[in-house]
């Protein structure tokens, strides 16, 4: 079975979340099961965390390679691509995206003839490759080469969906008629990913509790009429984390490596953090981390309400890592310099530290108000730090009071008592090492849903 892959991001070469994540792993562990996997991103200026060597190929096209013989093709075009950020900087998005994503999603489906490369399945991932099944089924359409091709499209976060100004359409060279309610028109704007969930064979989101929640109202950012209607084609797949990438026995951005049967030494690992953010150090203080883009979506909004009376009345300590809104930013310098010995406002996006931090706290924390899947709770488990989460999405799909610590309902009060029986938790030594324990039990592998992705692959084929 031959497979490619388009995504705007793939660790190693680019990341800002999840999605690059799994665009980097998920072709690993089908390669281990004998599918033929090739990808394509933009090259974009920033290459955080690239440690895979760059090989020119054509005059806009770098080649790379990720796992035994997966080739990655970086669509060069300096003039969209060579910035600073993917999707945009400091004042917003890039006011050209709309180009820049038609550009790299043409670019793909052509360079597919040129390297002769014709895959069964054309798997897409988010707003960013959606035109493809739209060029495939409409442009490319005539053209022998495409007729076969299989898409599926893999939704990892419905509030991201390309939305522009239907003065942009006519950039996207599609017939006009294209342009209407049952097409890529949105309230008179242009939706790039409702096209393509209208024409992609396929459809699947990053969790099975999302796929169920983006069909209602509350929680199909305007596209849930749209998904209703392709309910039968659509499903949830459990994202699955890296475990080698991901492994705090062999993790060398850490203080000092463990394992479930050494997990005192996640305790260096707290001690040696607790020095490099500047907080006291002291080991009976529960330390909660926090590794996320600081957005609305993740429950910034519960931390801004609470967060100074949590820190006024309880013994707790938090390092906050992130970047994203300003008046987050804001808040959190503010409260690290009221409370320095005990909140850590670290605004930057850091590998390295995002490591430090899922091992050396003692309660990961992630109340997203929804969360497709989530990669920050299954990292924390893994380093055997149990999460502390709204139930929504894929955080319902995979943390319980078994695991970790829930809370279900989206408000302040429901959260900060959730905290505090943390904190309570976190006081007897012996049944909070008998959660670290059942935290390190978890699998969130990519073993089973690779499975799964090969099973939706077959019967896109069937
Ligand atoms: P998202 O909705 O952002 O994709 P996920 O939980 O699925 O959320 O994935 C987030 C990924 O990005 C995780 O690998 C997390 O460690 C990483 N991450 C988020 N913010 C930062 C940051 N500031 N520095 C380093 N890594 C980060």
């Amino acid at each position: 079975m031959k497979v490619f892959m388009c995504a705007s991001e793939i660790v190693p070469f680019a990341k800002t979340g999840g999605l690059a994540d799994v665009a980097g792993a998920l072709p690993l562990v089908l390669e281990k099961h004998g599918v033929e996997v090739r990808l394509a991103m933009p090259r974009y200026k920033i290459a955080a965390g690239h440690r895979s060597e760059v090989l020119g190929f054509s005059s806009d096209i770098d080649l790379a390679a990720l796992g035994k013989n997966i080739q990655v093709y970086l669509i060069k075009n300096d003039k969209y691509f060579d910035r600073d950020g993917l999707y945009g900087d400091k004042a917003g998005d890039y006011t050209d995206n709309l180009e820049r994503f038609s550009f790299y999603c043409r670019r793909s489906l052509d360079l597919l003839k040129e390297i002769n490369f014709k895959p069964d399945i054309l798997h897409c991932h988010d707003w960013q490759t959606a035109l493809i099944p739209v060029y495939l089924k409409t442009l490319y359409q005539k053209d022998d080469f495409y007729k076969d091709i299989k898409t599926l499209l893999t939704i990892h976060n419905l509030s991201f969906q390309g939305v522009f100004n239907k003065d942009e359409f006519p950039k996207l060279g599609l017939d006009r008629q294209l342009f209407n309610i049952d097409g890529l028109e949105f309230y008179h704007k242009v939706n790039i990913l409702k096209g393509g969930v209208i024409f992609s064979d396929l459809l699947n989101t990053v969790s099975p509790t999302y796929a169920g929640e983006i069909k209602t109202q509350e929680s199909g950012c305007g596209l849930e009429g749209v998904l209703h209607k392709r309910k039968k084609d659509l499903s949830g797949i459990l994202n699955g984390l890296d475990y080698e990438l991901w492994d705090p026995q062999k993790d060398t951005y850490i203080y000092k490596p463990y394992s479930a049967s050494t997990s005192i030494d996640k305790y260096v690992n707290k001690k040696m953090l607790q020095e490099e953010c500047r907080l006291s150090v002291q080991e009976d203080i529960p330390l909660f981390g926090m590794v996320s883009r600081l957005s609305h979506q993740k429950g910034l909004d519960l931390i801004a309400q609470s967060m100074e009376d949590l820190l006024r009345h309880c013994k707790m300590q938090i390092i906050v890592l992130g970047v994203g809104d300003a008046k987050y930013h804001n808040l959190l310098f503010e409260l690290a310099q009221k409370y320095p010995a005990n909140l850590s406002a670290q605004i930057k996006f850091d590998e390295a530290l995002a490591h430090k931090i899922y091992a050396g706290a003692d309660i990961f924390l992630m109340p997203s108000r929804f969360e497709p899947c989530g990669l920050g709770q299954m990292i924390a488990l893994r380093y055997g730090t149990p999460p502390l989460v709204f139930k929504t999405g894929g955080l319902a799909d995979t943390v319980s009071k078994e695991n970790g610590f829930v809370f279900k309902k989206y408000t302040k009060e429901a959260f900060v008592k959730t905290v505090e029986s943390a904190i309570a938790a976190y006081r007897s030594k012996r049944k909070w090492m008998e959660l670290v324990k059942k935290a390190f039990s978890y699998n969130f592998s990519w073993k089973k849903s690779a499975g799964e992705y090969i099973k939706l692959y077959q019967k896109l084929l069937n």
